[in-house]
């Protein structure tokens, strides 16, 4: 999948558009999803520009599932989770919208309806 530099990822991390960031680093940057699905809703995406996972490098994708395994152990504790989905979609047909590649970690309750 052809990377496009134009899209709202890629301009959160050039700093042209806002968003509520949580954690970055020299790999990864990850910030609150602005439709959550849930409490707590956030989105880890690399700083490689890649369309998707499958157009992600080896070393991109390990520091960013590191990244993923973190912020999913903070938002379990932060929300009192005892359910974290960790969801990541790969084309149009599988129901990606932002086309640079990302991971929503989404902190679920017991008795709240999956809308993912
Ligand atoms: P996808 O459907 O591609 O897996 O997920 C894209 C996600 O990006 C959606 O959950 C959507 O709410 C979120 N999103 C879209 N535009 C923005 C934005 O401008 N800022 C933030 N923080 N999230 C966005």
């Amino acid at each position: 999948m052809s990377y496009q530099t134009d899209n709202i990822f890629a301009r959160i991390l050039r700093g042209e558009l806002p968003c509520v960031k949580v954690y970055e680093d020299a790999h990864t940057i990850a910030f609150m999803d602005i439709m959550p699905q849930a409490e707590g809703h956030l989105l880890v995406i690399p700083r490689e520009g890649a369309a998707s996972l499958l157009d992600l490098s080896a070393e991109a994708a390990r520091e960013t599932i590191v990244v993923v395994q973190k912020l999913a152990r903070a938002a379990k504790q932060a929300f009192d989770a005892p359910g974290i989905q960790v969801v990541q979609m790969n084309g149009s047909a599988a129901g990606q919208t932002v086309f640079h590649c990302h991971f929503h970690v989404i902190p679920r309750q017991e008795d709240a309806p999956l809308r993912a």
